[in-house]
């Protein structure tokens, strides 16, 4: 099918030491001769100037061509480096544009790199997240599904419920024996090798999904219980801190920290109070969306409560205002109470687990003894293991076709298990199971899936 050219700027706008022109389509052969004046070796550097209708140099700098299929689109592709100035790259863009390129969509050249079976759509995906991703872990996880990794799991996947669908089908000619066949111990062995096999990849998409959203976590307390100590320390510890969000009321609202590779977003509700000020008003307003889709809450106390030991200019309960406050929160929140200033309690920092309670940790925000804890049981409620290594960097839609596969998997075990089995109903759930593993990896999406997940990308990728 012959592509018509589409041209857009790769570098991103302002100006910079080199700024990066991207063509692809077929017959580029007019438009290089045009600007470069000659031919191109394919895949060599070449120095040249940038010519424009009248012959005129725009800038020099280097041209690539990458011959077809052996390009990032499996198109013909060239490539002008030139100054990254806005100004000249506009001219080299109008210039390619003018020798009948078209101006590309956000995400183009991806979707024909995919379209073109250069990659399948899930690392077509993991291309706009290497690119957004906001964290050291985030990006390698991204990689991960770049190089290949997370969709060589999904084909495994999909190839071994292909072969116990053969298997469940070819049997389905035959009904006589529909009973012996789901009897067999081989097909329910087959199923639940399947099924762990799956349950693993979609653990490691869950935490990829984790570090790809974040968590979202509210910090309660009294005044003085050490609030903004516990934000600093979690802060101060990691130099991932992108910027602190400014709230509309004079408190910080919403601050991103980083624990463990997790990015958190944590809603301090210190700026939660009645008001009459309209913008104030609207800060609340936004500390409570915050509060409502929070995924943990953090409760501070003080420590020297504990025993009734009131310790100086703290309170000895939750006041009034904190307990309307957790009175608010989501009844299945998970929540951490932080008993905090764990020093001048003369205790040592640990972590209580009881039945039916919240998990307990004490630790000190002063000096970060017992913050490793705090970060522990973060990072357990957040579904992450001891190390984010292995995870996908999964999307929602990804993560929701796991769970989808999942889902038919557990009926085909039901199915499987009853008697006498219903052998077209188990046949049609792996069917199910399999269209949803191989959504994933497009090779049954959709067209306007498609349109929808290369939009999301910027233009030039
Ligand atoms: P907030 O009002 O809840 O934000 O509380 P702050 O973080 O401002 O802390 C109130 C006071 O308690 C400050 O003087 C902190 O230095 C002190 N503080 C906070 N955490 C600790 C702790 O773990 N140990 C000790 N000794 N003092 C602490």
């Amino acid at each position: 099918m012959s592509q018509a050219p589409i041209a857009a700027i790769a570098t991103p706008p302002g100006r910079g030491g080199i700024g990066v022109v991207r063509v692809s389509g077929d017959g580029l052969a007019t438009l290089i001769a045009g600007i470069a004046g000659k031919p191109l070796a394919p895949r060599i550097a070449t120095r040249v100037a940038f010519r424009d209708a009248q012959g005129n140099a725009i800038d020099t700098g280097l041209a690539l061509f990458f011959p077809r299929p052996h390009s990032y689109t499996g198109e013909d592709v060239v490539e002008w480096h030139g100054h990254g100035g806005p100004a000249v790259m506009r001219l080299l863009l109008a210039r390619c544009l003018e020798l009948g390129a078209r101006l590309a969509e956000p995400g183009e050249f991806t979707k024909r790199a995919f379209l073109n079976g250069k990659l399948d759509l899930a690392q077509a995906e993991s291309v706009a997240d290497v690119i957004e991703a906001s964290t050291a872990s985030a990006v390698r996880a991204a990689a991960r599904s770049l190089t290949g990794e997370f969709s060589r799991e999904v084909h495994a996947l999909r190839d071994a419920l292909i072969e116990l669908r053969m298997y469940t089908e070819a049997t389905l000619d035959f009904p006589d024996e529909e009973l012996d066949l789901l009897r067999e111990g081989d097909v329910q062995a087959r199923l639940s090798s399947i099924r762990e096999r799956l349950h693993a990849v979609l653990a490691r998409a869950r935490t990829g999904a984790v570090l790809r959203e974040g968590l979202t976590v509210v910090l309660v307390g009294a005044p003085n219980v050490g609030k903004s100590s516990l934000l600093n320390r979690l802060v101060g510890d990691d130099v991932a801190i992108v910027t602190a969000i400014p709230g509309t009321t004079r408190d910080t609202i919403e601050r991103p920290v980083e624990i463990a590779g997790i990015p958190l977003t944590i809603v301090d509700t210190a700026g939660l109070r009645d008001t009459s000020d309209a913008v104030e008003a609207l800060g609340i307003a936004r500390t409570r969306a915050a509060i409502a889709r929070a995924d943990l809450a953090l409760l501070l106390v003080d420590a020297r409560d504990d025993e009734g030991v009131v310790g100086e200019g703290t309170v000895s309960s939750l006041d009034a205002r904190i307990a309307a406050l957790v009175s608010e929160l989501p009844r299945d929140l998970p929540r951490i109470i932080v008993h905090n200033k764990c020093d001048l309690a003369h205790v040592a920092p640990r972590i209580e687990r009881a039945a039916d309670e919240p998990v307990a940790v004490w630790l000190c925000a002063l000096t970060g003894q017992g913050i490793e804890l705090l970060e522990a049981e973060v990072r357990r409620i957040a579904g992450v293991g001891e190390t984010t290594e292995d995870a996908f960097f999964a999307r929602a839609r990804q993560l929701q076709a796991l769970t989808d596969a999942a889902r038919h998997l557990d009926v085909a075990k039901e199915h499987a298990e009853s008697l006498p089995p219903p052998v077209e109903l188990f046949a049609e759930e792996l069917r199910l199971a399999q269209d949803s593993v191989s959504s994933i990896t497009g090779e049954f999406t959709a067209d306007d899936l498609l349109g929808e997940i290369f939009s999301r990308f910027c233009i030039g990728k």
